[in-house]
């Protein structure tokens, strides 16, 4: 798995009401926070980012919560369903306890030879819990209310939305070596050998369909996972060779990031496993304190002012 994509690494939508956002996925998914920081390049703005006890690629889902941010809407060029994995005889637990809590959900359906859950979070950002057919064995954060046993595991796949999937299906199997495992009606499932779990990436293909348009219930941009700041920048020469922009490295504290938007419209990151979120706070107390990068650390007192309380 050294010199490969190893499937997502992060998810990171934008949200509204920051203690809503925290409230959902805390308390109602039963995700661990595992960081509060702000926003590098807008540090009036919180960055929250739950997973796993450790915050393990592949289980990260990050959010931008602008308040007052203008509803997006889900369309094309986007990145338009997150999947997590939950253990087969799960759904049921879940449809119910999303109705028990008043969640936007549908009906257990199945897809690609899997059962799963459709909801929404609060912003009407479009999850889908899966009961997957390949093995995981990822150990989840539980908490009081979501024990192991039905607790989400990490990623299972991303969904994007496309006029046309062949361009984007060209950058996952000619750089990313993901292979096509297997299609249903207008959605066509990639996936890498290379890391067993989040490991799939769907692509729907809506010719007619709107493009998206960036706000709050919509995803802002999908990472892959590399090991290492040498493999990124193989990768990195690899799609300046396919005449693709991507930025230079940028320090993210918890990962090292490079940026691109792949032809068909969704912004594409590639983010390494190191250093990782134990960089900066112990384990035991991920996500209690707000985090800030060293360029703001001298504005703290102004920026834990103008952000929202957290309770
Ligand atoms: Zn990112």
């Amino acid at each position: 798995m050294t010199n490969n994509i190893n499937g997502i690494h992060h998810i990171t939508a934008i949200a509204g009401d920051a203690q809503r956002n925290f409230d959902f996925y805390t308390r109602v998914l039963g995700l661990r926070m595992v960081k509060r920081t702000v926003n590098f390049d807008d540090p009036g703005t919180y960055h929250f980012y739950y997973g796993n006890e450790t915050g393990t690629p592949g289980t990260i889902l990050t959010f931008f919560p602008w308040e007052g941010a203008a509803k997006g809407r889900a369309g094309t060029g986007m990145a338009t369903e997150i999947g997590y994995s939950v253990a087969k005889d799960s759904l049921e637990f879940w449809a119910e306890r999303f109705r028990r809590l008043n969640v936007r959900h549908g009906e257990i359906a199945e897809r690609m030879g899997e059962s799963y859950l459709p909801f929404e979070d609060p912003d009407g950002l479009r999850i889908e819990l899966i009961a997957s057919k390949y093995p995981d064995d990822r150990k989840p954060w539980a908490t009081d209310e979501v024990a192991a046993e039905v607790a989400t595991k990490g990623f299972h796949s991303v969904t994007l939305t496309l006029r046309d999937v062949r361009p984007t299906a060209a950058i996952l199997t000619d750089v990313f070596d993901y292979q096509l495992e297997g299609q249903e009606g207008d959605r066509y499932r990639y996936r890498t050998d290379a890391i067993p779990t989040a490991s799939i990436v769907d692509l729907v293909a809506a010719p007619n369909m709107a493009r998206g348009l960036s706000g709050g219930g919509t995803n802002h941009h999908v990472a892959f996972r590399v090991a290492n700041e040498e493999v990124q920048m193989a990768f990195r020469e690899k799609i300046l060779s396919k005449g693709l922009h991507i930025t230079p490295k940028i320090n993210r504290d918890y990962f090292f990031s490079l940026y691109f938007r792949e032809p068909g419209g969704v912004l594409f990151e590639l983010a390494t496993d190191n250093p990782g979120f134990t960089v900066d706070e112990p384990l035991d107390q991920l996500g209690t304190h707000l985090k800030l990068p060293v360029q703001y650390e001298p504005m703290r007192a102004s920026i834990e002012q103008s952000l929202p309380i957290l309770h």
